[in-house]
């Protein structure tokens, strides 16, 4: 592992303000921010000039928009491009194709992202809320609860400033573009949906709109809030739903993932049916395999015949070997028993791949840098 810089903590704000995020210009949509600049005063077209900076040229400090009158300058600094996020760990690992941090917001709740380069891409994961609800025992964040919902821009502000990180080249071996979004790191989703859809919007609205991303590169998972799951599928945006299912019962769901006793297995399984019925994207299942637990070959002959018994083509499952929380009981399955559960769903005619672990070095399962940082 190479350990970056540790950052110096400022002072956290005397009476931080929980809950409510200034407002950015990645809240508002293109519409929104013209009106902005007409309120301060300034003429609408700047809003085109800001985004250009913001999402085109992934530029985030006013002071480096240098076209801008600098009046101008520091009057939408003030009202629309605040600080937002502020790093306080970064770190790296696997060759430098892995970097993390982790952000102080306004607040000072915490919240962490990953970057990660491949030879034909590079993926940023994103945290949602600071915190979750959701309280899944083996995961580090589940540990910790809820603090709050991100905003919009605070999603958004995560993926441009790592998407600046990849354009200056910090990837060794993958494309400087960053093209990938997983709605990964800290946070269920699909608990703060409007700003997560809106922040989807945002990724992927062509520049000077948005990022410009494909609809298509962006994941977003969720442990199963059936409601929001439809919700979800009649947004118009296509993109990938990765169910994180964690176990193929209900006796051992509801343990490993609490809200299976509002939504059982079956009822999120089929609602991420009619996900890929109503978009046309193949849902991803997400299974961390823990050992003693959940990988148990009956386990895996019950899930194949669950995924199979809904059709063929809808899915595709992901086993990930457990990256366990510091001094959890929860551990990753032996490897030969991770092949057998690998081998017995491809039986059954469903598509598995074992999803990578990046950033074990690192703490890099979700809300574990959060975890070993906070104070
Ligand atoms: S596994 Fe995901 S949904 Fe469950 S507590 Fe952790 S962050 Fe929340």
């Amino acid at each position: 592992m190479t350990a970056l810089p540790v950052l110096p903590l400022d002072p956290p704000d005397a009476e931080p303000r929980r809950g409510i995020a200034p407002r950015h210009l990645a809240d508002l949509d293109p519409a929104a921010r013209r009106a902005a600049l007409v309120e301060l005063g300034e003429p609408a077209y700047r809003a085109d000039q800001l985004s250009t900076h913001y999402f085109g040229r992934l530029v985030r400090d006013p002071a480096a928009m240098t076209d801008l009158p600098a009046a101008a300058r520091d009057r939408v600094a003030t009202a629309l491009l605040p600080r937002l996020l502020t790093p306080v760990r970064e770190l790296a690992c696997d060759g430098g194709d892995t970097r993390k941090t982790l952000w102080r917001l306004h607040d000072g709740a915490l919240v962490e992202s990953v970057l990660m380069g491949y030879p034909d891409r590079a993926t940023v994961c994103v945290s949602s809320q600071a915190g979750c609800g959701m309280g899944c025992p083996f995961c580090a964040t589940g540990q910790a609860g809820l603090t709050r919902n991100l905003s919009t821009a605070e999603i958004v502000d995560q993926v441009v400033w790592f998407a600046s990180v990849a354009a200056a080249g910090a990837l060794p071996g993958s494309p400087r573009r960053l093209s990938h979004v997983v709605f990964m790191g800290m946070g269920e989703p699909l608990a703060n949906y409007a700003r997560v859809v809106e922040a989807v919007r945002r990724l992927t609205d062509p520049a000077p709109g948005g990022l410009g991303l494909s609809q298509r590169h962006v994941t977003v998972s969720t442990v199963g809030l059936v409601p929001a799951i439809d919700n979800l599928a009649g947004e118009g945006l296509p993109v990938t739903l990765a169910l994180s299912l964690h176990a193929p019962d209900d006796e051992l769901r509801d343990e490993l993932v609490p809200v299976n006793t509002r939504w059982k297995v079956a009822e999120a399984l089929d609602a991420a049916h009619r996900y890929y019925e109503t978009t046309g994207r193949r849902v991803s299942i997400e299974y961390a395999l823990i050992r003693d637990v959940n990988d148990h070959y009956w386990r895996a002959d019950l899930l194949g015949r669950l995924l199979s018994a809904r059709g063929r083509g809808w899915v595709h499952v992901n086993p990930i070997p457990l990256n366990p929380t510091p001094g959890s009981r929860w551990t990753a399955s032996d490897p030969a028993v991770q092949d057998d559960f690998v081998d017995r769903l491809r039986r059954h005619g469903v598509p598995t791949t074992v999803r990578d672990t990046r950033g074990r070095e690192i703490d890099g399962a979700c809300g574990q840098l959060a975890a070993v940082s906070a104070p």
